[in-house]
């Protein structure tokens, strides 16, 4: 029998899917390939009909993942770009969104040279600042959208404060929890009415499966997003469901060693005489800090860096070894990736320069590795990166 008391984080992770195949007692949960379902008799249901409408190996991930975001449903989509796009058509012509400034590149994109072409404006602001946010509302303003931290400048925002502003007045408040996962944060439970997620960072944590999440709160909202997911039909393959519950099995001692270990290289990087800025919430430093604590059971794995001289760049980069010169986050190797002229090439140079991703800015997305081999693989390259310059010099 499942076990459906009320278990903490830890366990309900580790046993997603456990126990619930009732006629062979599997402990893991199979994966149902059939596209098609028998209907026992003409207007009878087993409760699946057709794939795209609902499969039971994504169900066991959806229902795992409402759970965990403490929301009323879930739904798998192939990708982050494919949750946000399904999130996004519940919108229409005329209708307005205030969104994070310092924005994943690709939800930037999606806004401005898709959603535009249906009608859909979105204006940018410092999500911190709620006069600001105040300032952009308009009577067809219908949500806010928020990254809290932030990638790659790690700006933090009081969710509970933004969803009191919002609810009253009839705006839905949409988080993107890719960077902190439900084990460290739970937007709903904070008063947002959305979670959204690429599940191909944390939550996958293995750079090996692409997929979605949304979390809706709500029957009316929920029902509305089964419908769109349905209709619009970017659901998640029920082997890649099957990978993706893999991975979050794992996630709670991922997120653990995730976050000692980028706090002990932010520390490191803050006493290193090449380096100008460390930016990471966990950092008492950090303008964000406070709040990050009072929402946040702890700190995502990712922060970023400046160095003195922009010309370590291109050293840096080839001389790590252990940490790959790479996009993307979230998974247990160490990748650091040059927003300027990748993460962030879409997002205009004003807006860049508006929240500081220059040239001397490198995100840091640190793996579960031993802490003492990061370190060593870091410092070497940037000692590599100085003899290199000073060579140059003489
Ligand atoms: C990667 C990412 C996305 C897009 O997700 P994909 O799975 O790559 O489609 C959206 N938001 C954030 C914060 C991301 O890091």
């Amino acid at each position: 029998m499942k076990d459906d008391r009320q278990l903490k984080i830890e366990s309900a992770l580790a046993q997603i899917g456990s126990l619930e195949d009732p006629q062979t007692g599997g402990v893991t949960f199979p994966i149902y390939h059939s596209t098609a379902y028998r209907h026992p008799g003409l207007g009878r249901s087993t409760g699946f009909d057709y794939t795209r409408t609902k499969n039971p190996t994504r169900s066991v991930l959806e229902e795992a993942s409402a759970k965990l975001e403490a929301g009323d449903a879930g739904f798998a989509c192939s990708s982050g770009m494919a949750a946000l796009q399904t999130v996004f058509a519940l919108f229409g012509q005329g209708d307005h969104l205030i969104v994070s400034l310092d924005l994943y590149g690709g939800t930037y994109r999606l806004l401005e040279r898709v959603l535009s072409r249906f009608g859909v404006k979105a204006s940018y602001v410092d999500t911190n600042d709620l006069e600001g946010i105040e300032r952009l509302r308009t009577p067809n303003t219908k949500a806010v959208f928020i990254e809290t931290p932030t990638n790659p400048l790690m700006m933090v925002t009081d969710i509970k404060a933004v969803a009191d502003w919002a609810k009253p007045n009839g705006i839905l408040t949409i988080v993107d929890n890719t960077l902190l996962t439900p084990f460290f944060q739970r937007p709903i439970e904070l008063g947002a009415d959305i979670v959204v997620h690429s599940a191909t960072k944390y939550l996958g944590g293995h750079n090996d499966v692409l997929a979605g999440l949304i979390v809706t709160q709500g029957k009316e909202l929920s029902e509305e997003m089964f419908f769109l997911h349905n209709s619009i039909g970017a659901v998640l393959s029920p082997t890649d469901s099957y990978q993706l519950m893999r991975g979050m099995k794992t996630l709670a001692l991922r997120m653990e060693r995730h976050e000692s270990n980028a706090l002990t290289l932010a520390r490191f990087l803050q006493q290193h005489p090449q380096i100008e800025a460390v930016y990471h919430p966990g950092l008492p430093e950090h303008p964000g800090h406070d709040v990050q604590n009072r929402q946040s059971s702890g700190n995502t794995g990712i922060f970023s860096f400046k160095v003195k001289d922009a010309r370590w760049i291109d050293p840096i980069l080839r001389h790590i070894r252990l940490i790959a010169f790479a996009e993307s986050l979230g998974g247990v190797e160490s990748l650091m990736t040059y927003p300027a002229i990748q993460t962030h090439a879409d997002i205009p140079q004003e807006i860049r320069d508006a929240i500081g991703v220059d040239d001397k800015l490198l995100r840091f997305s640190v793996g579960i590795e031993h802490i003492d081999d990061l370190i060593a693989d870091l410092g070497g390259a940037l000692q590599a990166a100085l003899n290199e310059t000073e060579g140059a010099e003489a």
